[in-house]
C-alpha cells in the first residue's frame, strides 16, 4: 500500500474528544470502525457527523429516497452503537451530489467549535483513484475538503464566520487531523481486538451490505480480508490506516497551557 514504514497510533490520553466527519452512512464503518472501538475503549468521546441523507444508496427503481434515508439513519445509529458511539449528527444534504460549499464548511465549523475536539477525522479529499478498482466517490472528496478547511482555518480563526460568534461559539484549535482513504497513510491502528465489533458495526448497514449469507460471504469477507492484508504490512493480525497531520506541536501545547492558565484561551 505504501513504501513508507507506518507508525502505530499512540494510546489516547484522557479526556480526549474526536469528531469524525464523513459523506455517507457506512463510510466510517468500512475503514475505521475497528479504530473507533479501540479509542472508545481508551475513554475517548466520539461524535459522528454524516453529511448526506443517504437517499441515493439504492439503484432499485421505485425506492423512495426519503424512506431509504430514514432506514439508513437507523442503520447508522446501530452501527455507531456497536462500537460505543452515541452522538451521531445527520446534516441531511442530498446524497450523490455533495459539494464543498461555504454553507457546509460553516456547519462543520459550528460543530467543531461546539464539541471542541482534539482530533478531527475525515476523508482524504485528494484521493481520486483507490487501488486499481475504485474511483473515489465525489461526495467523499467534497466532504473531506469541507472538513479539512473547517478544521483549519475556519474553526480557529475568529474573523471567519462571525455569525458563529453571535451564537456563542468561540474559536477552537484542533490538535490533529486524521485522514481515511488516503493514498499515503502514515499510521496504523492494531484492530485485532476489535475486529468483531467492526463486523457488528458493518452488519448494521443492511440496505447497503445485505444480510445473512450475502453479507457474511460478501462484504464482511472482503472487508475483513482488507484488514488482514493491511495488518500483514505492519505485523499485526488486523489493522486500519490513516494519514496523520499534527496541527499542534509539543511547544504549542506548552503555550496553550500557559494561555489557559492566564485565562485568555478557551
Ligand atoms: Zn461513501
Amino acid at each position: 500500500m505504501t513504501e513508507q514504514k507506518l507508525k502505530s497510533v499512540e494510546t489516547l490520553p484522557s479526556p480526549f474528544k474526536i469528531v469524525f466527519i464523513v459523506a455517507h452512512h457506512d463510510d466510517i464503518e468500512f475503514g475505521a470502525a475497528g479504530s473507533v472501538a479501540c479509542w472508545v475503549e481508551q475513554g475517548a468521546d466520539i461524535t459522528y457527523v454524516v453529511i448526506t441523507d443517504g437517499g441515493a444508496g439504492s439503484n432499485e427503481p421505485g425506492v423512495v429516497r426519503s424512506e431509504l434515508a430514514e432506514t439508513r439513519k437507523k442503520e447508522q445509529l446501530a452501527a455507531a452503537a456497536a462500537v460505543g458511539v452515541t452522538d451521531v449528527r445527520f446534516l441531511g444534504y442530498p446524497d450523490g451530489t455533495l459539494e464543498p460549499t461555504m454553507e457546509l464548511r460553516r456547519e462543520l465549523t459550528r460543530i467543531i467549535r461546539e464539541v471542541k475536539p482534539d482530533r478531527v477525522i475525515c476523508q482524504d479529499p485528494r484521493t481520486v483513484f483507490f487501488r486499481d478498482n475504485y474511483i473515489n466517490h465525489p461526495d467523499h472528496r467534497a466532504a473531506g475538503e469541507a472538513a479539512i478547511y473547517a478544521t483549519f482555518p475556519s474553526s480557529e480563526t475568529r474573523p471567519i464566520f462571525p455569525e458563529l460568534l453571535d451564537e456563542g461559539l468561540e474559536p477552537h484549535k484542533v490538535k490533529e487531523l486524521y485522514l481515511t482513504l488516503s493514498l499515503n497513510p502514515t499510521h496504523f491502528v492494531d484492530i485485532s481486538s476489535t475486529i468483531e465489533q467492526k463486523a457488528n458495526a458493518l452488519r448494521a448497514h443492511v440496505t447497503q451490505l445485505g444480510q445473512g449469507e450475502d453479507f457474511e460471504n460478501g462484504a464482511l469477507k472482503w472487508i475483513t480480508e482488507w484488514g488482514r492484508e493491511t495488518g500483514k504490512t505492519v505485523g499485526v493480525d488486523y489493522a486500519e490506516v490513516f494519514k496523520v497531520m499534527t496541527l499542534v506541536q509539543a511547544n504549542d501545547n506548552v503555550r496553550e497551557k500557559d494561555l489557559e492558565k492566564a485565562g485568555t484561551n478557551d
